[in-house]
């Protein structure tokens, strides 16, 4: 790679550092794990690699058109590479990302790793992610239930407090 595709690496992706989900604006696209890479690509054009969250996301479209937007702004070239595998996972959100997430009232995904749930109920998987308890991210209270399957949009459910009596956003594990 030569010096000056390297700058304009370095650009692209000073560029884009800051720019957020359109549906959650406090958490940027790198640190949900959407924005994958910054690379030179096979002609020499910068590419900016981005996963879906889920396929089908509608946001998406918007993610792309906000990349172009950002780099035109900047003055600099490069296409955006939609890349699906690997899938995205809730498991690329940074920690960061997770309390950003809860202290803008969405309850972070309870992933794998985080689950303090005995090795031996996994096999059990789909009985206890039905089950997993949410923390309520206005109070912290485990004591909240599943009003519906879908929330604000697909990829979250609606959660309410028992204890609070707030509604809020689960952001679903993938
Ligand atoms: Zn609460």
């Amino acid at each position: 790679m030569n010096v000056a595709t390297h700058a304009s690496l370095q650009a692209i992706t000073e560029a884009l550092a800051h720019l957020a989900d359109p549906e959650i604006p406090v958490i940027s696209l790198r640190e949900l794990g959407i924005l994958r890479d910054v690379r030179e690509g096979a002609d020499g054009v910068p590419e900016v690699v981005i996963t879906p969250t889920y396929s089908g996301c509608p946001a998406m479209g918007q993610i792309e058109d906000d990349i172009r937007a950002a780099l035109n702004a900047a003055g600099l070239p490069g296409r955006v590479i939609t890349q699906l595998s690997p899938a995205w996972t809730t498991d690329w959100m940074s920690g960061a990302a997770r309390e950003k997430l809860r202290a803008y009232g969405i309850a972070p995904p309870q992933c794998g790793s985080q689950s303090d749930t005995p090795a031996g109920v996994l096999k059990f998987s789909r009985y206890a992610v039905r089950h997993t308890a949410v923390p309520c991210p206005q109070c912290g209270s485990p004591n909240t239930t599943q009003t519906s399957p879908f929330g604000s949009t697909a990829c979250k459910a609606l959660y309410r407090c028992l204890d609070c009596l707030e509604p809020f956003d689960y952001f679903k594990p993938y």
